[in-house]
Order: C-alpha cells, then sequence, then structure tokens
C-alpha cells in the first residue's frame, strides 16, 4: 500500500468518524457546514502527513465545536508535541520570539510561554478569516498591537499589587489574585495575561456569543486551567452574587468611554481592589490631575458614584513600561487608567443594559 492510500485510508475513516458523532449529536451546526469543516480538517491533516490524527479524533468526539476550527486546533495540538507535527514548533517561533523582545515583559517570558502565544496567534489568524475577531490580520501585528500591548498590563497590576509604591494597601496575595477581563472580545488583554501569569486566575466576559466561543476553543487549547469564560453582559452580570465585588483586578481594552465603563467594571471590584483601563490618550484642553483628557473628567462623577477613586493615569514607553504622565504627552499614547475601589457600589449600578452607555452618569 502506498503511503497515500495509507494516509487517505486514515483521513476518511477519521472524518467519517467525527462527521457521525456529530450528527449524533445533533449539535445544532448545519449539514454543510460541518461538511465544510470535515472537509478542511482532513485536507489540512493530510497536509500534515496525517500524524497525531488518533489524539485529534479522541478530542473532536466529544467536543464537536472543535470541529468547525480544526485546522488550527490541529496545529496547537502539534506544538505540545502530540499532534499533527509531533514535536515541532512553528517555524516562524524564532521571528516571533523576536517580535517580544521589544517589551520588558515579553523579555522575561518562558520559552513555554512564548510557545503558547505563538499558538495563540496561530489560532487567532486562522479563525479571524472565518470569524471577525479583530481588525489585524498580520503576524506583527497581532504581537504589537496585541500580545506586547496586553503585556502592559503586567508590571501596573504587580505594582499595585505588591503595594511597593507605598500609596496603596496590599492586594490579595499574588498566587489568589482574581482578575476579570471585561469585553475580553479576541482575548485581549485576559488571554494574554493568562499566558503570561499561570498564577493568576482570570475571568474572561463579554457580551458576544461567537467571540466567546472563540474564547473557549483558545483556552482548551492551549490549555490554560487558569482562565474561564463568561457569556454575558457586564450589567447583569455584575448583580449576580457570585460575580459581585469578587475581583480583586478588573481590566478592560477599548470596550467603552471611561464614563460608561466605569459603571460597568466598578461593580466587579472587591473593596480595595482596581479597575484598569487601557485607552489612547487623546491631548485635549481640560485637566484633571496628571493629563489633560476629557474623556476622564467626564468619568469622574461615575467613577465616584460606582465607589472608586481615580489614582492615575500611567503612560506606557516602547518598552511596555510605566511612566509617569505628563502634560506634554504625545497625542495617541498608550495610557492605562487606574481607579481604586474605595467603598461598595450601590446596588442600582450598573443600570439595565445600555443605559451606562446612552446615558453615562
Ligand atoms: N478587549 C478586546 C475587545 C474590544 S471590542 C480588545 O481590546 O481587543 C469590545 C468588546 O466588548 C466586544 O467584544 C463586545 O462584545 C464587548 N462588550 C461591549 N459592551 C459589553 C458589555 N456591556 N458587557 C460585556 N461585554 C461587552
Amino acid at each position: 500500500m502506498s503511503r497515500v492510500q495509507g494516509l487517505d485510508r486514515k483521513r476518511l475513516s477519521c472524518a467519517r468518524l467525527c462527521f457521525t458523532a456529530l450528527l449524533l449529536r445533533n449539535t445544532g451546526v448545519s449539514h454543510g457546514a460541518l461538511r465544510v469543516a470535515v472537509q478542511r480538517w482532513s485536507d489540512h491533516c493530510l497536509q500534515r502527513r496525517a500524524r497525531g490524527v488518533e489524539s485529534f479524533r479522541t478530542r473532536v468526539a466529544w467536543r464537536p465545536s472543535a470541529l468547525v476550527n480544526a485546522a488550527p486546533v490541529c496545529r496547537v495540538f502539534s506544538s505540545h508535541g502530540e499532534g499533527c507535527e509531533a514535536g515541532s514548533a512553528p517555524s516562524a517561533q524564532p521571528e516571533r520570539d523576536g517580535l517580544l523582545e521589544r517589551c520588558q515583559q515579553g523579555r522575561l517570558l518562558s520559552t513555554p510561554q512564548k510557545r503558547r502565544l505563538s499558538q495563540l496567534c496561530d489560532l487567532l489568524l486562522e479563525r479571524n478569516r472565518h470569524v471577525n475577531l479583530t481588525a489585524i490580520r498580520t503576524e506583527p501585528e497581532v504581537y504589537e498591537k496585541h500580545f506586547v500591548d496586553s503585556l502592559r498590563f503586567v508590571d501596573i497590576i504587580e505594582t499595585l499589587c505588591a503595594g511597593v509604591s507605598g500609596e496603596r494597601p496590599r492586594l490579595a496575595a499574588p498566587n489568589h489574585f482574581r482578575l476579570l477581563d471585561l469585553g475580553s472580545g479576541g482575548g485581549f488583554p485576559g488571554l494574554v495575561l493568562g499566558i503570561a501569569r499561570p498564577s493568576w486566575e482570570f475571568v474572561l466576559l463579554d457580551a458576544t456569543r461567537k467571540k466567546c466561543d472563540w474564547l473557549r476553543e483558545a483556552v482548551e487549547a492551549l490549555q490554560l486551567s487558569n482562565v474561564s469564560v463568561i457569556w454575558d453582559r457586564a450589567e447583569l452580570a455584575a448583580h449576580k452574587p457570585a460575580l459581585r465585588e469578587a475581583f480583586d483586578c478588573v481590566v478592560a481594552r477599548a470596550v467603552a468611554r471611561l464614563p460608561a465603563l466605569s459603571e460597568l467594571a466598578l461593580p466587579f471590584v472587591r473593596i480595595g481592589g482596581y479597575f484598569l483601563a487601557a485607552k489612547e490618550y487623546r491631548r485635549e484642553a481640560s485637566t484633571v490631575g496628571d493629563v489633560h483628557w476629557p474623556e476622564l473628567a467626564s468619568a469622574m462623577r461615575s467613577i465616584e458614584a460606582n465607589g472608586g477613586r481615580y489614582m492615575r493615569t500611567v503612560a506606557t514607553d516602547t518598552d511596555g513600561a510605566p511612566t509617569a504622565c505628563s502634560t506634554d504627552m504625545d497625542d495617541h499614547r498608550r495610557v492605562i487608567v487606574i481607579v481604586h475601589k474605595q467603598h461598595p457600589t450601590p446596588s442600582m449600578y450598573p443600570r439595565a443594559p445600555g443605559v451606562p452607555e446612552r446615558k453615562p452618569l
């Protein structure tokens, strides 16, 4: 029997098995979509010489949704040494690691962490061809605009966590640190932070189902046992006892303007914890403490109404490290706004879905 015949036989039997499993499970995915997914997956396995098919087959049999994104998942397994390219790292790994070198926290990552980020990059780019998760479509941009940008949070959180700035009481011991990524979308910053800090527990919250499907898929493929995903609107989730004032830190990037975002985020933060919002600084006329920034000025009321106190805004340099803001700071500079939770949030907040954005406090 020739090699190709052998592969074909393997491919067909796997495809048939997956297909049958899915139909039997009545997953609600259309017949046509399944057929395309099986085809994509089996072509991928064929290209990759069908190694690791066994392990993949076992997984899809009980996780049908994997099939829809079969090719990239297969690649992820391969980098764990159990998939179609057993033991091999992605070919672009050294160049990709180089992209992380520019950033202080990126340089500190271990080799397995860098490999996981590389796997995440593969998964994201592949999935993004079919589902609109991010406007970013190239590998260097994923590294710069998602990975490095997400890693900016690490130093700031650790500084707050250790209380080394002298202005804060200590947060929870780092090993019991619990964070919420509000409006995680494609997984930023939450997925990246989950990889960079495996001892911290993360909840990724998003209101869009397809984004949560992707997040769950990525968490499972990357085997991130410290990360979980909740599909809900913040306005509703924040009233659930298990989530209300249950987090040491809430992080958010590109979710809403600060007045609305403060009402969405602060109810999740425990007293003594922090809300950190990644923003792009826009130089404008009014001044609040250390920055000229109307968006921040207009958020003060909402921050205080929700039990918070504005602490400061930190700019990050090209290395990703935090630096002080100055009044002559460049426009479009990446900044992180830090809010400390000092009092319980009144039970009326957040208001009903959509209200915080439509009628900011
Ligand atoms: N933080 C990610 C995604 C930004 S897009 C990043 O920086 O790349 C904003 C995301 O916030 C979307 O996925 C949207 O579904 C989610 N979102 C917006 N309002 C929300 C709300 N009220 N509750 C939960 N998620 C929300």
